[in-house]
């Protein structure tokens, strides 16, 4: 019998790993199945075609999909953009175009035994089969597939309903959906925009591509705090003590400390705070396993956003017409908290409360859902993730960060045992990992789980 790897979902993970298996395979003959629900391998939400040309926050130069060939992304860039430069940030969608082409030679240079089949369909259920002790992804409208691993890499959840938009129902004005935005907005309309990180950026650069037919617009966080630009900073720059830092993984304070403390070092020796960012990027996952319970949910409470604006940051392009739009007065960023949304005719009134001060309104033609991804998987709607969960396949972290993973990414079911025939690859390994939530560090996940798959169904079949 030919081994079977199924992987749900055929976004950046599932693609990555299916071209890693492909590329070194088990040596047993195998079946790589790789399930997508939408229309296309290889893109998943980041690196769709759509109207518009959102760009890569990242340099071509650092965003291969294979570590050991680190400029492969950008040749391909500039087989299609002669231009393209090593610096430059890229469209999303032609990431999207390099992640196809990625599969497509893997498939072509991969041993005739072992196969690569791609499937497009909603994945429901994963079920135990009794008679083999194989797992089973089940469809709504096609037969199930049985295989011997299965790997979940189905992307960042949707986000949040917004709690105040339930008051007004099914309203045009909402926007659960923040790639779903109306093209008839202009000079005469006015968006508020729940959310001020990268969603956000996303949401404004595209509202805003002509700025002086624009409509007017207005965000809101509880902090008010936007990502950081990014610079053309050198990435290897601080060769900090790594020692030091995980010394200091018994408190979140004292890591502050010592992070703010590099980073005024790099500044003060003519450097750019970003490489102190990137250093503590690198030995994050190392320091987040050793920060006690007590402190990760500290940090999660007062640090997550300001590391979230100083780590995911936005392309030099994108800083400055975010701030062109704050100077014009056409872009007004707020921190504070939204107490209400009721109807006015095809219009919402919003009232909110700035932080510290007195509650103000707001009347808007949109309200749109930036709020980004909601990790609490327990009231997750879709339909293969909570069925998981109610089967005791998966479970959530304690502090609602993602799914709990054992090595590769095993998924620990509800008593606690880490599974050998499924697993989890994507950014809800941040719960492990924290940092799980690039195109890079995700590759590296995907790598080292082929890597531990085409190992392990070689020794099961010898
Ligand atoms: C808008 C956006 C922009 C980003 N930009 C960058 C960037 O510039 N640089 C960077 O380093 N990182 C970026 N990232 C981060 C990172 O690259 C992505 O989050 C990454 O693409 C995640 O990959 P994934 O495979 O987990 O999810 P996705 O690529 O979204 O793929 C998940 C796939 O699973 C499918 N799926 C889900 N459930 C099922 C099911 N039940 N059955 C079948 N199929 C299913 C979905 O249709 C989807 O195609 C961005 C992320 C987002 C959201």
């Amino acid at each position: 019998m030919r081994n079977t790897i199924a992987i749900v979902g055929g976004g950046f993970c599932g693609t990555v790993l299916a071209a890693n298996l492909l590329r070194s395979p088990p040596a047993a003959a195998t079946d790589i199945v790789l399930i997508e629900r939408g229309g296309e391998m290889g893109r998943g939400v980041a690196y769709a075609e759509r109207d518009y040309p959102y760009l890569l926050n990242v340099p071509a130069v650092r965003l291969s999909a294979d570590s050991g060939d680190p400029l492969q992304f950008l040749r391909f860039a500039q087989r299609h953009m002669p231009h393209a430069d090593a610096e430059d940030f890229l469209p999303r969608a032609l990431y999207g175009d390099y992640l196809q082409d990625v599969l497509l030679r893997a498939e072509r240079t991969a041993p005739a035994q072992t196969r690569l089949k791609r499937i497009f369909g909603e994945v429901l259920r994963i079920t135990r089969r009794g008679e083999d002790n194989r797992l089973a992804a089940q469809f709504a409208d096609r037969p199930p597939i049985a295989a011997d691993r299965v790997i979940l890499a189905l992307g960042n959840p949707p986000p949040p309903p917004l709690p105040w938009a339930a008051a007004v129902g099914e309203h045009s004005a909402i926007r659960q959906d923040p790639w779903d935005l109306p093209k008839t907005l202009g000079l005469q309309h006015s968006v508020l925009i729940v959310g001020n990180g990268l969603t956000m950026v996303d949401i404004a650069s595209a509202l805003c591509l002509d700025e002086n037919g624009a409509p007017q617009l207005h965000t809101i966080s509880r902090r008010g705090l936007i990502p950081q630009p990014q610079t053309t900073f050198r990435a290897t720059g601080v060769r900090g003590d790594h020692a030091a830092f995980l010394a200091c993984a018994d408190s979140i304070r004292r890591v502050l400390v010592m992070a703010r403390s590099l980073a005024r070092e790099v500044e003060n020796s003519g450097g750019d705070w970003r490489e102190a960012v990137t250093f503590i990027r690198h030995l994050a996952p190392s320091l987040w396993r050793r920060l006690p319970l007590p402190e990760q949910r500290r940090f999660v409470r007062h640090l997550q956003a300001h590391w979230d604006t100083h780590r995911h940051r936005i392309p030099p392009a994108m800083g400055e017409r975010i701030a062109s739009l704050r100077r014009s007065g056409k872009l007004r960023v707020n921190a504070g908290r939204i107490e209400s949304i009721v109807a006015q005719g095809e219009q919402l009134r919003v009232t909110w409360r700035p932080r510290g001060g007195a509650p103000q309104t707001l009347t808007v033609d949109l309200v749109v859902n930036a709020t980004g991804p909601d990790y609490v998987v327990k009231r997750s709607t879709d339909p293969l993730l909570s069925s998981l969960l109610a089967a005791g396949l998966v479970c959530a972290d304690a502090l609602h960060l993602g799914l709990r993973a054992g090595p590769y990414g095993a998924c620990v079911d509800a008593q606690g045992r880490a599974s050998d025939r499924l697993y989890y690859l994507g950014p809800m390994l941040r719960a492990e990992h924290w940092e799980a939530t690039a195109a890079t560090e995700l590759r590296d996940h995907a790598e080292r789980l082929a890597a531990h798959l085409a190992g392990l169904t070689s020794s099961s079949q010898a």
